[in-house]
């Protein structure tokens, strides 16, 4: 990634970045640092979020993935999914934005967009104009993969289904794939990538129970720590306690012998000619 990039005034000057909402603007400019030298940066708005927004909480995960779906559509990005599951973005016309010195190599860190590679999944209904992307030589990843059939609807390569069992276990793989064919067969739904979708789905009901469960604030009236111990009182009603407020073990009765405490080493005897110390003389420093 680079740390820093020239930017052209051509940017607050394009009629496609004025157009795009507050939102979507600041996600497009903020995100330009984070390009590899091809304008290719993870299209993913969980990443996106921990890297370029851990500090800004006006733009959340869902403002990025909303963004994402904007900007692609005003082709600005393209959006896709690289056939492991993992999404890519390539700013397009990145080198109308960028001025790159000859004297040193161009990094590229992520596929880039190949409208001939089936792997390479642009995300919803993209319009890609012919050699609006950086021309390079693309590189080739062992992206070719089989994909294969779950229940009546559902396709993924090996690889992803092997994934979604590392992430959630053979029976919660049955249960989110089943409820994706479940979906795609009542409800005809259709999508590019099932894996993509179950992660995405997993997101979405994450999210919602995070919304009607909030992580709780400790109980201390006028504290406003998270809770990190899980009480009940008499009545039953659950409440928190933070770091400071929570309750310790009881201690120990009176006359329980106490743990021994282990020898500590001797201080070093403090270097009196040593130069720091000589220097803090001099200077009267006591
Ligand atoms: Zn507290």
């Amino acid at each position: 990634m680079a740390q820093r990039r020239m930017l052209s005034k051509r940017i607050s000057q394009s009629k496609k970045v004025n157009r795009l909402p507050l939102k979507a603007q600041v996600v497009w400019t903020w995100t330009i640092p984070y390009l590899d030298d091809y304008g290719c940066y993870t299209g993913d708005s969980e990443d996106i979020k921990t890297e370029v927004f851990p500090k800004n909480k006006k733009i959340s995960q869902r403002d990025i993935e909303k963004a994402l779906g904007i900007e692609a559509e005003a082709g600005l990005i393209v959006w896709y999914s690289i056939g492991n599951g993992q999404l890519v973005q390539q700013y397009q016309n990145f080198d109308d934005f960028q001025t790159f010195k000859s004297d040193r190599p161009r990094l590229s860190e992520y596929p880039q967009y190949q409208p001939n590679n089936k792997d390479i999944i642009p995300v919803g209904n993209q319009k890609i104009p012919e050699g609006s992307l950086s021309k390079v030589k693309l590189r080739e990843e062992n992206l070719s993969k089989e994909k294969s059939k779950y229940m009546e609807f559902v396709f993924l390569t090996e690889e992803e289904h092997k994934k979604l069992v590392s992430k959630f276990g053979e029976e919660g793989t049955r249960k989110r794939i089943k409820a994706l064919n479940d979906g795609i067969g009542s409800k005809g739904y259709k999508y590019k990538s099932h894996y993509h979708t179950i992660l995405v789905w997993e997101r979405t009901a994450k999210e919602k129970e995070l919304a009607q469960n909030p992580p709780m604030r400790c109980g201390t009236s006028g504290c406003k720590k998270m809770g990190v111990q899980k009480r009940i009182d008499g009545t039953g009603q659950v409440y928190w306690l933070c770091e400071d407020h929570q309750i310790k073990p009881k201690p120990l009765p009176e006359g329980t012998p106490k743990p021994q405490m282990k020898s500590v080493p001797a201080a070093k005897p403090v270097d009196v000619n040593d130069a720091r110390n000589r220097n803090r003389r001099a200077l009267g420093v006591k």
